[in-house]
């Protein structure tokens, strides 16, 4: 056993029932693959703990740990140091091991966990054992159980004991590949890697779209595309990037359709193409950013239009959210500051004055007839180019 292990405790996995080893299995699975490039690991599960384990010498335990702070399924997770079932060897061993956070303590107390019912000593007895050691060690510190600055984990398992200090949050959610697979519709905007993010804390594959309008928007806008879902693919494990140009089907709505219903007809052709992308890619929903009222084509009624040119579901978790709540969570998950870069979007170009925040489907749907969509749906199609993202 080497000298260091990270623990990662379940989080709702553990409720799952029958569908648990499913759930344990993904979790595994996406662990492995992230810790891939930080070195040789073993990941396995006992008694809802994941123990990641370093292989050799080489294996980079914080990598390691950042990267395990990303996948969903895990409610918290702890760097933990190894050692001995022997109780002095484990005195021993926490002292050392925490000792950074010991010495910058004025206040701390002992906790013990014994799944092995073997071990001839019960928990009161280790914790009693091991602070006294600590407070002949540190004589700086006085014990507080109530509110301590640090508390000192001691857990006895099957084969080897742990001592850390207190978990910190892991990523919550479920595990990647546990919720079926989603297409989402990624702009360069604040919202929609946030709504991916999201997803893909529930559990679901997701496979992303991006609709450019060249020359009018840049390579530059569709580089930070890249780069915002290369950060949600962090957590979301590698995600596959489709990017459609709308360039024709864009200008011909701005030629020949009501000025006021352009966005509204844009937004139905987006997700028209975005419905036929899915299928083809296995995708059983799609997934956009919207957030209710929050422009003019977020309104009830301007969704209802949207949602009348497809019949896949289409899944809006941020529908009920706020634009502070938002950002807060795109600076989480670090999207924050590609986001605002100020790059064009193919939604911003040729907007309407007055944007119609009202439309009735049934003038939709008439303004649409001016042009073939049909046959530019097919063109942009046509275009379709696919990349993978990796974190
Ligand atoms: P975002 O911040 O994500 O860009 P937004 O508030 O700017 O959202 P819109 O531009 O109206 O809102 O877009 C609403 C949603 O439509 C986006 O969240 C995204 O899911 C989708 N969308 C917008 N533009 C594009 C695009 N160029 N490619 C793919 N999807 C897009
Ligand atoms: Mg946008």
């Amino acid at each position: 056993m080497p000298k260091e292990v990270i623990l990662l405790k379940l989080g709702e996995v553990v409720l799952k029932g029958l569908n648990r080893r499913t759930f344990e299995d993904a979790l595994l699975k996406s662990i492995r693959r992230r810790l891939r490039s930080a070195g040789d690991f073993a990941v396995n599960s006992l008694q809802s703990t994941v123990y990641v384990i370093p292989q050799n010498d080489d294996a980079d335990m914080d990598l390691a740990e950042e990267r395990c702070a990303k996948i969903f399924g895990a409610v918290s997770l702890v760097r933990a140091g190894s050692v001995e079932k022997d109780l002095d060897a484990i005195c021993r061993r926490a002292a050392e091991y925490l000792r950074d956070e010991l010495e910058s303590a004025a206040t701390f107390k002992v906790e013990c966990k014994r799944s092995d019912k073997k071990f001839p000593y019960r928990s009161p007895e280790i914790a009693a054992q091991v602070g006294g050691y600590l407070l002949d060690r540190y004589p700086h510190l006085t014990v507080d159980v109530h509110a301590p600055d640090v508390t000192v984990w001691v857990e006895i398992r099957e084969a080897q004991a742990f001592v850390h200090a207190d978990a910190k949050p892991g990523a919550g959610g479920i595990p990647v590949g546990t919720g079926g697979r989603a297409a989402v519709l990624i702009s360069g905007g604040l919202d929609s890697p946030v709504a991916a993010w999201m997803m893909a804390k529930r559990g679901v594959e997701l496979t992303a779209i991006h609709f450019a309008s060249p020359p009018y928007t840049s390579p530059q806008a569709h580089d930070k595309v890249v780069r915002l879902v290369r950060k949600v693919s962090e957590y979301a494990g590698r995600v596959k990037l489709i990017t459609v140009e709308l360039t024709h089907l864009q200008e011909e709505i701005r030629d020949r359709c009501r000025e006021d219903l352009g966005t509204v007809i844009l937004r139905r052709f987006m997700l028209r193409a975005a419905e036929r992308i899915a299928r083809e890619e296995d995708c059983a929903a799609l997934i956009t950013g919207e957030s209710l009222g929050q422009v003019a084509s977020q309104t009830l009624q301007a969704l209802t239009c949207t949602d009348a040119a497809v019949e896949i579901p289409v899944f809006r978790p941020l529908i009920g959210a706020d634009k502070v709540e938002i950002v807060e969570l795109a600076r989480k998950i670090d999207t924050y500051d590609i986001s605002i870069e100020p790059y064009e979007d193919c939604c911003t170009i040729f907007t309407p004055k007055h944007p119609r925040t009202r439309p009735l489907l049934r003038f939709v749907e008439e303004a649409e007839r001016a042009i073939d969509g049909e046959a530019l749906l097919a063109e942009a199609l046509g275009t379709v180019t696919t990349q993978w993202v990796q974190p």
